[in-house]
């Protein structure tokens, strides 16, 4: 059942995607595609690991970086994960650095450098869960699969003029995007959904009047559109609190440390320092005529706002604690480091 009535969505989707599909460095656009261009799996995966969580806006340049520096699956295989990691800070959620790697070194090592072209043998793969294994199974293998991100659930959510809320109207959701989702051009109507969402249907202000599904969409006749889709309340985050411990030698080098695989910002660099709780203790790394700096750093997670209190102290060059890196001024680069720890290394050098 792909209509509404005696309307063909993917038709009049796909028509549309034809003149107004927008233009991603990682995307091979739909005249290409008529043309016989097909996609780079590895350029389409790489893309849609950082667009997890991520906006368009925000992946473009690191998209390009990566894609400069490391070409092919195999080139990002035989990357050291420290430069990875380097070239990842600021885009968030580090658990997706490392898992890119793991994913890149299992298509490297256990599929020749092949990226698997179905949905069941991508979810295999670390790193991608179901919505990043059917866009991948869609966009670069002209599969047939439902692609469920936030502006298809809101493109859905409006054009059925469905009211439950979300996160529990996920699985209704999914049916109906199932339904509509063609044998014919997948990978574009799945890009042309979500170009949709993101440029007409947008969440604040859509355009119905040039919208090529306006003629039947239920949520702009019932003029529920723009109250869509309702969301479940959210619980409010809670506030952690922490202290970090920024110390620079006499000869400019700076102390820090590398965070353990696991955990939050895990296999990042950052500054030695406490743990993140309600009321955490002070944890100097070592003794050290330790001051606190004026101000503190705040930053929000997914879960919980955090607020870092900073410390610093002047140390001699001889200082060399066991488990801190003593990084050469030369070599420190403010860009390896995750955002929340950058904000600490500004507030430190503004003092
Ligand atoms: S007509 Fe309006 S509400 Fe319906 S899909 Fe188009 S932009 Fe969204």
């Amino acid at each position: 059942m792909r209509d509404i009535g005696d309307f063909d969505v993917s038709d009049a989707l796909l028509g549309w995607y034809d003149h107004h599909a927008r233009d991603m460095p990682w995307r091979v656009g739909p005249a290409d595609r008529a043309a016989g261009v097909v996609p780079d799996p590895y350029r389409v995966w790489l893309s849609e690991v950082m667009l997890q969580q991520t906006t368009v806006a925000a992946v473009r340049d690191y998209f390009l970086h990566f894609t400069t520096r490391w070409p092919d699956v195999m080139a990002l295989a035989a990357a050291p994960d420290d430069q990875v990691m380097g070239e990842w800070a600021g885009l968030g959620y580090y658990a997706r650095a490392r898992n890119l790697l793991k994913c890149a070194r299992v298509v490297a090592g256990d599929h020749d450098g092949q990226f698997p072209d179905t949905y069941d043998a991508l979810l295999k793969l670390p790193g991608i869960g179901p919505y990043t294994a059917a866009a991948i199974a869609a966009i670069a293998f002209d599969r047939p699969e439902t692609v469920l991100d936030g502006n298809v659930e809101r493109v859905m959510a409006r054009f059925y003029d469905i009211h439950d809320p979300l996160p529990g109207s996920k699985p209704l959701l999914k049916d109906r995007a199932a339904a509509l989702t063609p044998a014919k051009r997948p990978g574009d109507y799945a890009q042309a959904v979500m170009d949709l969402g993101a440029t007409i249907c947008t969440p604040k202000s859509p355009a119905c009047g040039i919208c090529p599904l306006r003629d039947p969409c239920r949520g702009r006749i019932a003029g529920t559109q723009s109250e869509l889709p309702r969301k479940s309340p959210k619980r409010p985050k809670p506030t952690r609190h922490g202290h970090a411990y920024i110390a620079q030698r006499a000869d400019g080098a700076l102390l820090l440390q590398r965070r353990s695989d696991k955990g939050l910002l895990g296999g990042m660099l950052g500054w030695p320092g406490s743990v993140w709780s309600e009321t955490p203790s002070e944890a100097p790394p070592f003794p050290a005529d330790w001051q606190p700096l004026p101000g503190e750093v705040r930053h929000t997670f997914t879960h919980f706002h955090l607020i870092l209190r900073i410390w610093t102290a002047p140390l001699p060059n001889t200082t060399q604690p066991d488990e801190l890196i003593v990084m050469d001024k030369h070599a420190f680069r403010p860009s390896d480091l995750p955002t929340v720890m950058r904000k600490a290394y500004d507030l430190w050098r503004d003092h």
